[in-house]
């Protein structure tokens, strides 16, 4: 995610209620750790009914019907689970109402807190290791509900886009909504004809009947239910395959002003070239396309939707770098807690860096030079106190866990050598392709890959909650503070 910067960007997340809620507290009435009952909670400290226990969902089959006049959905959703326990009951993350539930066919008793958590009771316990489908209908405004202090459904009459971070699955589908249980998707979303829906990963058909259009997009490598997402309007679509051979699928709304659209259209037509780029420096690009979409709606914040981001008209290259590093940083290689956040942040802000020092600007250890100057007279700020290792629900889009989190990886880089530090970041994304990571392992990565013990760096740049001093082992050289 990329905030628009302030201090526009601050008066949209404050009109739009950006993310960063009150953890939800245990939720009374829905059972946590019954003998055969799958937990309603999963296993995330930031935010506890955030997925759930006894399950592991490998696929969504998600159905969805959008009327924009009255902002009312209504879903099918199929989820191919395994079972991890034995299970006389199990949960589902969804905040829209329920009102049928099938477990490999035969009807399935439920109830719903109104609150986030589907509990589903087969007619047949389930046993640990077995596989099973469970289909859920569902209907109702994903508009009037809320959740962790988020309302994350962004609509008009004419455009709508399903797009927030750290939640927005349970707005529109059933899930295990945690990163750390990734699966692959098909999507069908179904509107008036008029219209064009775009998605994750590849369209593999529209069709059109009786006034409404089904469009049937497919993500096929394991994806966190966050970064699913779709979007309805009018586009204009730009199609083809980057230098590298890579296809796009680039979406501008038709409801953007000419002129701004025009401007729009060539920035993100930079997605191609700028994913070429991060091939060069991080890897083969994780997934089987690329491209992005500009909302016509008022949004103060950019996504990097797994292979498709979202941005407003505001869009700008080191945005785009950002959400398309996230690919690797975040999709690809996605947070096991919300507590590891600094490993799609700090990095992806890294990469604007580091793309910038490739296209003309400042060298990366310029950069860390003038921020370390810049921030290092505010020893007391929010900036330096905040522990980004683990900052807290509230705090997991600070700006520490962005700047610092990017100066952190800069400074790694002074401290092991730029070449090590390239060769840690390529290992990094390949031994957690299509999986999940913690910061402890990135630390003990780095530790393997330089040969040098990195304890006191990273407590000093990450936990400590002060300026680092400006020593070689702190990876800063010919800077001082003041
Ligand atoms: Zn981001």
């Amino acid at each position: 995610m990329r905030r628009l910067a302030a201090p526009l960007g601050l008066l949209l997340a404050l009109l739009l209620c950006l993310p960063g809620g009150v953890p939800a507290s245990a939720l009374p009435g829905v059972e946590a750790s019954d003998y055969g009952a799958g937990a309603a909670q999963g296993t995330d400290s930031y935010w506890p009914l955030d997925g759930n226990g006894g399950t592991d969902a490998r696929h969504y089959d998600v159905r969805v019907r959008y009327d924009f006049a009255s902002g009312r959905l209504r879903g099918r959703t199929a989820i191919t689970m395994t079972a991890t326990a034995d299970l006389r009951s199990f949960s589902l993350d969804l905040l829209l109402p329920t009102t049928g539930v099938k477990v490999d066919g035969r009807k399935a008793r439920f109830r719903t807190s109104g609150k986030h958590e589907l509990r589903v009771r087969p007619k047949t316990p389930i046993a640990a290791g077995q596989a099973f489908r469970v289909v859920v209908r569902y209907a109702g405004k994903p508009g009037e509900h809320r959740y962790a202090g988020e309302r994350n459904w962004l609509a008009s009459r004419s455009e709508v886009v399903a797009m927030n971070q750290p939640h927005m699955a349970p707005w529109w589908f059933p899930s295990n909504d945690h990163p750390s249980d990734k699966a692959t998707f098909d999507v069908r979303v179904t509107v008036p004809k008029g219209k064009q829906v775009v998605g994750n990963g590849v369209r593999v058909s529209r069709k059109v009947k009786r006034g409404l259009a089904t469009t049937h997009w497919r993500m096929s490598d394991p994806m966190a239910t966050y970064l699913a997402f779709f979007a309805a309007g009018r586009y204009v679509i730009d199609q083809g395959t980057t230098a590298a051979g890579i296809p796009y699928y680039n979406a501008v709304s038709r409801g953007l002003e000419p002129k701004l659209r025009g401007y729009v259209r060539g920035q993100l037509a930079r997605t191609g070239a700028i994913t070429d780029w991060l091939q060069t420096q991080l890897g083969p690009y994780p997934f089987a396309t690329t491209g992005g979409l500009v909302t016509g709606l008022d949004v103060g914040f950019a996504l990097e939707n797994q292979s498709r981001p979202t941005y407003g008209g505001w869009i700008y290259p080191g945005v785009i770098v950002h959400e398309l590093a996230h690919q690797w940083f975040g999709d690809s290689v996605a947070v096991q807690r919300w507590r590891d956040i600094w490993l799609n942040e700090g990095f992806a802000t890294y990469m604007e860096a580091a793309y910038a020092a490739a296209h003309g600007g400042p060298s990366v250890v310029a950069y860390l030079d003038k921020m370390y100057d810049r921030e290092c007279t505010f020893p007391a700020s929010d900036f330096w106190r905040l522990d980004i290792a683990d900052p807290g629900a509230d705090h997991i889009f600070d700006e520490a866990v962005y700047d610092r989190g990017a100066m952190t990886v800069a400074a790694l880089g002074n401290r092991i050598g730029f070449d090590e530090l390239a060769t840690l970041l390529r290992k990094w994304v390949a031994d957690h392709h299509d999986g999940n990571a913690t910061v402890e392992q990135f630390e003990a990565l780095a530790e393997s890959v330089s040969g040098e013990e990195l304890d006191g760096f990273f407590a000093a740049w990450l936990r400590e909650g002060k300026v680092p001093p400006a020593t070689l082992a702190n990876g800063l050289q010919n800077v001082t503070c003041g």
